[in-house]
């Protein structure tokens, strides 16, 4: 059997994984880039942190895994009734396919969003971001405000880094003039507004002792090269962050009929997680419920590497049950809320915890042994100091 899986992340490495593993026969995992990255922590690479613990090379997650082909490809189009998947150069042929696709992100129509804000979804754009704030170090003049766009938990993380981050180049590179502070704007009432008031209380009193100026019950209406426009007010000399909202990879919708998407564009799938025979779609992009999260897209990769060991064992295959996993949020340094089935745990220890939870997230798709190196790497700079 050959197995065909997209996507490089963390549904499409897990579902690799699992069926090298058990054993099914070739695997060719396509990707368009040749890296994993770890997206729970590029809040941390964003801000002066090491690179190695969010950027990580496929083929070091796949050097023990034989049946597993790696290829730097984008998928652009499908052809279901030939099994065949294909990019711009090259036509796949696949038994099953998994497709994992990830989601990218929406603008929700704000204008001038696309064009100047950054963003953090991909590492182009994380560089990006380091390169601006690079360029502005080296003129010695940081904007005034930088404005998180967003307050879940991309926000959140990334607000209270980003105020560490500043407040530590304004010391090392002696900018003692300069008014940078940083805003994090949410337009609903409250900040994590997918999680418990206690999270929204802990995490924006915590965000506010830091420093971080939190706006809520506001939407940003518009953004310029050098400002952005808040309900009424326009902040000037700002740079603008967005992590606010996700849609489905446009993929689906350049294949439909072939795929059935609901109003949002997320690719309906049965219980088996097959958007029809031998294709399945897992991850950010399908429609179960509260599938945004990477814990998500592991339990769905497990469950479709089972259900492909056992139709070929000519056993039935098995439902997959969304289940309810942990949220942590970490706010600036050696702190974060944890929380799980309404009990947490905030502050230091919560922290304690959050860097555990990290741990166990690389030990999803390494042994220990290749993951602790990695999640080490959390503690290493790379502010650049010689700039000045
Ligand atoms: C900034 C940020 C922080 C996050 N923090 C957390 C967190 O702390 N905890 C948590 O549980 N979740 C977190 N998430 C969500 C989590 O990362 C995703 O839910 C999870 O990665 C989804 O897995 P996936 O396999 O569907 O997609 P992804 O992991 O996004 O992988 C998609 C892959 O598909 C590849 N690809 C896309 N299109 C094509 C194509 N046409 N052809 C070939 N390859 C393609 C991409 O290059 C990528 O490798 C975060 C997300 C972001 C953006």
């Amino acid at each position: 059997m050959h197995v065909v899986i997209v996507g490089g992340g963390f549904g499409g490495v897990k579902a690799a994984l699992e069926l090298s593993k058990r054993k099914v026969g070739k695997i060719t995992l396509i990707s368009k880039e040749p890296y994993f990255l770890h997206h729970a922590t590029v809040y941390a690479t964003a801000t002066g942190q090491s690179s190695e613990e969010s950027v990580i090379p496929l083929h070091a997650l796949f050097a023990d895994h034989p049946s597993v082909t790696l290829v730097n490809d984008t998928i652009t189009h499908i052809d279901a009734d030939r099994s065949r998947i294909s990019s711009a150069t090259r036509e796949y042929h696949y038994d099953k396919l998994i497709l994992s696709l990830g989601s990218v992100t929406s603008f929700s129509g704000v204008k001038g969003a696309e064009k100047y804000s950054h963003s953090l979804k991909t590492l182009s754009a994380i560089e990006a971001f380091q390169d601006h704030i690079h360029e502005e170090v080296v003129r010695k003049e940081l904007d005034s405000e930088y404005v998180v766009i967003g307050g879940g938990q991309t926000g959140v993380e990334f607000a209270g880094a980003l105020d560490v981050y500043i407040k530590n180049l304004k010391t090392l590179y002696r900018l003692k003039k300069s008014k940078a502070h940083v805003t994090i704007v949410e337009q609903e009432p409250r900040l994590l507004p997918k999680l418990s008031h206690t999270a929204s209380y802990k995490v924006t009193r915590q965000l506010k002792k830091q420093g971080v100026r939190v706006i809520t019950g506001q939407r940003v209406e518009n953004i310029s090269k050098t400002a952005v426009t808040i309900g009424e007010n326009l902040h000037p000399d700002a740079t603008v962050i967005w992590t606010s909202g996700s849609e489905p990879n446009p993929f689906y919708k350049q294949n439909t009929p072939t795929f059935h998407l609901d109003d949002q564009g997320h690719v309906f799938v049965n219980p088996y997680l097959e958007a029809f025979d031998d294709v399945y779609v897992i991850g950010d992009s399908n429609s179960v419920i509260n599938n945004d999260t990477a814990w998500s897209a592991v339990a769905q990769a497990k469950a479709v590497a089972r259900s492909i060991t056992r139709e070929a064992q000519a056993l039935p295959k098995k439902k997959f049950h969304q289940g309810r996993y942990i949220q942590s949020s970490p706010v600036g340094y050696k702190w974060a809320y944890v929380e799980y089935f309404g009990i947490y745990v905030a502050g230091v220890s919560g922290w304690v915890v959050r860097r555990w939870i990290e741990l166990y997230s690389y030990c999803q798709i390494m042994p220990l042994k290749k993951a602790l190196p990695i999640w080490r790497a959390h503690d290493l700079s790379e502010i650049d100091t010689s700039l000045d």
